[in-house]
C-alpha cells in the first residue's frame, strides 16, 4: 500500500513552500510582519521572519514566531453544518455546501423580502482578507442595498477613523514605521507597544539604544512593560487625555511653537480648538491636577514637545476606546497641526491598528458609515460613482447600524438574520450577555469560522467552514498603508472554503450578477479599479485612497507582488511607485485642502464610579495571547506566559475589598460578572483594574470580561469604551483550589471554576470548588477516570491540612498529576510540566511528585518569561544573582532568554531592576 501523502492537494506553489518557504504574512497585529513559512517533508511548519520584508526585517514577536504551532486540524470546522430538529431534538449535523448556501441565500432573501433590507445585518472582522471584506461590502450596501455591515475593528480603531476624517477629511494616516526611527521624540499613548505590537517597539527600542538622545515618553495610566524603554512615563488618570493634549495646545501657543505659515495656508480652525483647550487648560497646574500628574513631569513634557522638531505621537487602543475617544484623537491630531509637524520625515501623529486588516477593512468600506474606496456613504455622487462601477441594483443610501446598536437591534427583533464572518462577538463584544441573548433570539444566524467550537458558533443555526491563515490567498494592509500579500501554502482542509468565495456563492444564489469571480486576484483588480473610478479633480471627486498602480494585475503579477504602500501610482517608467508619507504638499483631503482643528471639549467617561461600583475596569492584551484565543490558545509555546485570566489591582485595594494575590475573585459590574485570579505588579494605580480580553467559554468557566464591560460608545464614532467600566472586586469564596495536568481531558463536573490552558504533550486546568471535598483520592480517581486498584498510582495526603496530591504513571511515564488544597499556593506547574517531556519518571521524580516539590536544585524553572527558549523567572533570577549578571545583553548571552523575538525584554529588565534593587537596599 502506498503511504498517503501528508498534502495530497499541493500545488506547484505549495510544493515550492517545501522547498525555499513561502513568503506571507503574520495574521495577528496591525504591524503586518512578513513571514517566511515552509512546510517540511514531516508536515510541520517552520516559520521565519521574511528578511526582505520593510515592516519588520526578518524578525518575528513571539505571537509570529508560535504560528507553526497553530495551523494544526484540531479543533477545525470541516464541513458545512446546519441545525436540524430530529424527533423535537435539536442539533448541528453535517450538510452539503449546496444545502447550506441555499439556507442561507434563502433566508437572507426571504427576509429582505418581508421586512426590507435593513433587517438582515453582516458582521465582520479585521481578520478577513481585503478581498473577503471588498465581496462581503460590496453584496451588502450595492446588492441587498443596506449599510448593515459592520465589523470587529468598530471595537479597536472606529475613532481614529473618525478623528482622521474630521482632521483631514478623509481617513489617512500620514506616516510610516520609519518616521519612528526617525524622530527625536516618540510619544506613545494608550500604546502598550511592547506587547501589543512587539516589533515596532523593537524598531524604536533599537534606534534608542543607537540614539540614546532620542526621547520616548509613554502616556498610560498603567506602567506597563513599555515603559521599561520610556525616558518618562506620565501615569495619567483614566480618560483625562483630552485635558493633556487641549493643555500641551495651550502651551505650545503660549510658547511659540506654532508655525504660522503653516496654519495659514495649510489649516482652519486654530481659533475655536484653542479657545476650547484654553478654557479648561491654559494653566499647567489645572491640567496636572485634572490628569493626576506630577506637574513637574507634565511640564518637562511639554518642553520635550515644544523643543524636538521631530515629534511623532502614535496612539491605540488606549485613546480610541472611549466614549470620547475620537476628541482624543482630534486633541492629539491639534498639536501636530499646530507645529506643522505632519507630512515630513520623523514627524506626525500615528494611530497603530490592533488587526492585521484593519486598514483593509477600511479601504473597502467594511464599516457600517462607510462605502468603498474611501467614498461617502451621505455624498450623493460618491454613491453614484459607486453604484455605477458597480452597476448596482440597490445601493444603501444612509449608515448602517454600528456594532453595539446591531446587536440591540437584533436582540429587538429589528434585524432578523445576522451573518458573522472570522469573529466571536460574544466573548469580544461588550455588554457580551446582551449578545447572547440577542443571537439566541435570532431567526437566522449563519457563522463563517475556521473553528467548529465558539462562544458565537453556540448560536449559529448555519455554520460554515472557512480557510484559515496559510490557506488563503489575498491581501492585507498594515498600520502604515502598506499592502502585502497573504499566500496560501496549505491546502483547503475538509470542504473549507475562502470566504470571499463563500459570499459571492450566496450572493449568486441570491441571484445577484457581479459575484462571478474565479480567484482572488481578480476581486483585488476590481477593487484596486474602483479606487481610481472618477479619482481626480476633473470628477470632483479626488480620493488619496488610489490603487491605480496596482490595476490589472493577472495571477502571475498579484502573486510576484511586493509590500508596498498605497497611494500606488505606475511611473512614467511603468514602475509601479508607492508612497511613504502623505501631506508632504501641505494639501489635504477637506475640499479647500486644507486641515481642520477640532474644539475638544474634555469630558469624562460615561459612568462614574460610585460606592456600589467603586473600581474603573481596564481590558487589554497580554504578551502572548490574541483576541479570542481560538487560535493562540492552541500553541504551548505561547500559553506559558500568562496561563490563566486575571485581574490585576492594587495591593492596598486588594485589602480594602476582601482578596489576596493567587485567590480567585468575582468582578462584577451593572451587565455582568466573571471570576478571575487576583495578582499585583501590574502597576496600576489605586481605583483601578485591569482584566485581559482573551478568555472565553471554551478556556475558562467564567472569565469572559465582555460580559462586564458597558456599552457605551463615542457618539462620533461608536466605539465602545472599553477602558472603563465601573465595577466591584470581591472574594469568590471556594472550599478547595487545585489543578491537574493529564494526557486526557478530565472530567470537570464537581469544579466550580476551571481555566483550561494548553500543554505541550498534555492539558493543564487550574481548579476551583465550592463544595468540601469528602474522599480525595475517589474524587481524583473519578476526575481522570482512573480505576486506582489496576493502576501505578501514587498519593500522598495531609487530612488535616487538606492537602491531596495523586500521580497517575502508565508505563513509568506520568499520565497524569492532581494537586489539591484549601490555599491557592500550590506546587510549581513549570516543573511538573516538564516531566511530561520525559519517557520514563525517575525515581527522583517520583520522591518529587510526593513531596510537591523537585528534588534536584533549579529543576523548577519558575513561570515563563522568554516563550522562544522557554527560560523561567526563577532560573533568570537564580543567574543573574549567582552570576553577577546586569544587563538584559549578558541574561541573553548567559541564558539565550531575550535572544530570539525579543518581546520578553521588558521583563528581563524588570526582573533586573528589582534584583539589583534588593541587593543596593
Ligand atoms: S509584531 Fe508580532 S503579532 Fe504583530 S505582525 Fe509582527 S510578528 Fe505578527
Amino acid at each position: 500500500m502506498n503511504p498517503v501523502p501528508t498534502f495530497p492537494l499541493l500545488a506547484a506553489g505549495q510544493l515550492a513552500a517545501r522547498q525555499h518557504g513561502t513568503l506571507t504574512t503574520c495574521p495577528y497585529c496591525g504591524v503586518g510582519c512578513g513571514v517566511r513559512a515552509t512546510v517540511a517533508g514531516d508536515g510541520q511548519v517552520d516559520i521565519a521572519g521574511d528578511e526582505s520584508h520593510a515592516s519588520n526585517a526578518g524578525r518575528l514577536c513571539v505571537k509570529g514566531s508560535a504560528l507553526g504551532e497553530t495551523v494544526d486540524l484540531e479543533g477545525r470546522l470541516l464541513h458545512p453544518q446546519m441545525l436540524v430538529e430530529n424527533d423535537g431534538r435539536q442539533s448541528m449535523q453535517r450538510v452539503s455546501w449546496d444545502a447550506a448556501l441555499d439556507k442561507v441565500a434563502h433566508g437572507f432573501r426571504s427576509i429582505v423580502e418581508q421586512h426590507g433590507p435593513d433587517a438582515v445585518a453582516l458582521y465582520v472582522s479585521g481578520q478577513l482578507l481585503t478581498e473577503d471584506y471588498y465581496i462581503a461590502n460590496k453584496l451588502m450596501k450595492g446588492y441587498i442595498g443596506s449599510a448593515n455591515i459592520d465589523t470587529n475593528s468598530r471595537l479597536c480603531m472606529s475613532s481614529a477613523v473618525a478623528g482622521h476624517k474630521r482632521a483631514f477629511g478623509a481617513d489617512l494616516v500620514p506616516v510610516c514605521y520609519e518616521d519612528l526611527e526617525l524622530a527625536d521624540l516618540v510619544v506613545l499613548v494608550g500604546s502598550n507597544t511592547a506587547w501589543c505590537h512587539p516589533i515596532l517597539f523593537q524598531r524604536i527600542a533599537r534606534i534608542k539604544e543607537m540614539r540614546p538622545q532620542m526621547k520616548l515618553v509613554v502616556i498610560d495610566p498603567r506602567r506597563t512593560a513599555t515603559c521599561e524603554l520610556a525616558d518618562l512615563h506620565l501615569p495619567l488618570k483614566a480618560g483625562s487625555d483630552v485635558w493633556l493634549f487641549n493643555g500641551l495646545l495651550s502651551f505650545l501657543a503660549r510658547h511659540d511653537a506654532a508655525d504660522a505659515g503653516f496654519i495659514e495656508a495649510h489649516t482652519d480652525g486654530l481659533a475655536a480648538a484653542l479657545e476650547a483647550a484654553e478654557a479648561d487648560c491654559a494653566d499647567l497646574a489645572a491640567v496636572a491636577k485634572s490628569c493626576k500628574l506630577d506637574p513637574q513631569d507634565l511640564l518637562t513634557f511639554y518642553e520635550w514637545f515644544a523643543t524636538n522638531e521631530k515629534v511623532v505621537t502614535a496612539f491605540s487602543q488606549g485613546v480610541n476606546q472611549s466614549s470620547s475617544g475620537t476628541d482624543k484623537v482630534n486633541s492629539i491630531i491639534n498639536c501636530h497641526l499646530l507645529t506643522g509637524r505632519i507630512g515630513k520625515e520623523g514627524m506626525g501623529p500615528f494611530s497603530i491598528t490592533g488587526q492585521p486588516n484593519a486598514m483593509g477593512g477600511r479601504e473597502v468600506g467594511g464599516l457600517a458609515n462607510m462605502l468603498a474606496a474611501h467614498m461617502e456613504l451621505d455624498n450623493p455622487q460618491h454613491r453614484q460613482a459607486v453604484q455605477d462601477f458597480w452597476q448596482a441594483p440597490r445601493m444603501a443610501d444612509r449608515p448602517g447600524l454600528k456594532a453595539v446598536d446591531l446587536f440591540q437591534a437584533i436582540e429587538a427583533g429589528r434585524v432578523k438574520a445576522v451573518w458573522i464572518i472570522a469573529t466571536n462577538p460574544v466573548v469580544s463584544l461588550p455588554d457580551a450577555d446582551q449578545v447572547q441573548r440577542a443571537l439566541a433570539k435570532c431567526e437566522l444566524v449563519v457563522v463563517s469560522d475556521i473553528i467548529e467550537k465558539t462562544d458565537t458558533n453556540a448560536f449559529a443555526h448555519v455554520l460554515l467552514p472557512a480557510m484559515g491563515w496559510g490557506e488563503k490567498d489575498g491581501t492585507v494592509t498594515s498600520s502604515e498603508r502598506r499592502i502585502s500579500r497573504q499566500r496560501a501554502f496549505l491546502p483547503a482542509p475538509g470542504e473549507a472554503r475562502a470566504d470571499w468565495q463563500i459570499l459571492c456563492q450566496v450572493a449568486q444564489r441570491m441571484g445577484y450578477a457581479g459575484f462571478d469571480f474565479s480567484a482572488a486576484h481578480q476581486v483585488f483588480d476590481e477593487h484596486a479599479r474602483l479606487s481610481a473610478f472618477r479619482n481626480g479633480d476633473a470628477f470632483g471627486l479626488r480620493r488619496m485612497f488610489n490603487l491605480a498602480g496596482l490595476s490589472g494585475l493577472g495571477q502571475a503579477a498579484f502573486d510576484a507582488l511586493q509590500p508596498v504602500q498605497w497611494p500606488i501610482v505606475t511611473a512614467a517608467s511603468g514602475e509601479k511607485q508607492g508612497t511613504a508619507r502623505l501631506f508632504a504638499d501641505g494639501r489635504f483631503a477637506h475640499a479647500d485642502g486644507k486641515a481642520r482643528f477640532v474644539a475638544t471639549v474634555p469630558r469624562a467617561p460615561r459612568h462614574a464610579t460610585d460606592s456600589a461600583y467603586p473600581l474603573s475596569l481596564n481590558t487589554g492584551r497580554v504578551r502572548d495571547q490574541w483576541h479570542t484565543m481560538t487560535r493562540t490558545g492552541k500553541s504551548p509555546k505561547l500559553a506559558d506566559h500568562v496561563p490563566e485570566s486575571f485581574v490585576d489591582m492594587h495591593p492596598q485595594d486588594a485589602l480594602l475589598y476582601g482578596v489576596r494575590e493567587g485567590m480567585l475573585a468575582r468582578v462584577a459590574s451593572r451587565w455582568g460578572s466573571m471570576v478571575a485570579r487576583v495578582q499585583h505588579g501590574g502597576g496600576i494605580a489605586r481605583g483601578s483594574i485591569f482584566v485581559p480580553i482573551h478568555w472565553n467559554g471554551q478556556s475558562a468557566s467564567d472569565a469572559r470580561v465582555g460580559a462586564l464591560v458597558n456599552p457605551v460608545v463615542d457618539p462620533v464614532s461608536g466605539e465602545p469604551e472599553f477602558k472603563h467600566t465601573p465595577v466591584l472586586v470581591e472574594e469568590f469564596r471556594v472550599a478547595w483550589y487545585g489543578f491537574v495536568l493529564s494526557r486526557r481531558l478530565p472530567m470537570l463536573d464537581d469544579v466550580t471554576h476551571w481555566t483550561r490552558i494548553q500543554g505541550r504533550r498534555f492539558n493543564r486546568y487550574e481548579l476551583a470548588g465550592r463544595s468540601p471535598i469528602a474522599d480525595h483520592g475517589a474524587w481524583a480517581a473519578s476526575l481522570l477516570d482512573v480505576d486506582v486498584a489496576d493502576a501505578d498510582w501514587l498519593e500522598y495526603q495531609d487530612a488535616s491540612a487538606g492537602i491531596y496530591r495523586a500521580v497517575h504513571v502508565v508505563d513509568d511515564r506520568i499520565d497524569a498529576c492532581v494537586f489539591l488544597s484549601p490555599r491557592p499556593d500550590l506546587p510549581s506547574r513549570a516543573w511538573l510540566a516538564s516531566l511530561f517531556a520525559k519517557d520514563r519518571l525517575e525515581d527522583a521524580d517520583r520522591v518529587g511528585l510526593l513531596l510537591g516539590q523537585p528534588i534536584a536544585k533549579g529543576a523548577d524553572t519558575g513561570p515563563t518569561v522568554c516563550s522562544c527558549f522557554g527560560v523561567g523567572r526563577n532560573t533568570i533570577c537564580t543567574a543573574v544573582r549567582t552570576q553577577g549578571l546586569s544587563t538584559v545583553a549578558q541574561v541573553t548571552a548567559c541564558l539565550k532568554a531575550g535572544g530570539n523575538c525579543g518581546s520578553c525584554v521588558p521583563e528581563i529588565k524588570k526582573l533586573l531592576t528589582e534584583i539589583l534593587a534588593e541587593e543596593t537596599a
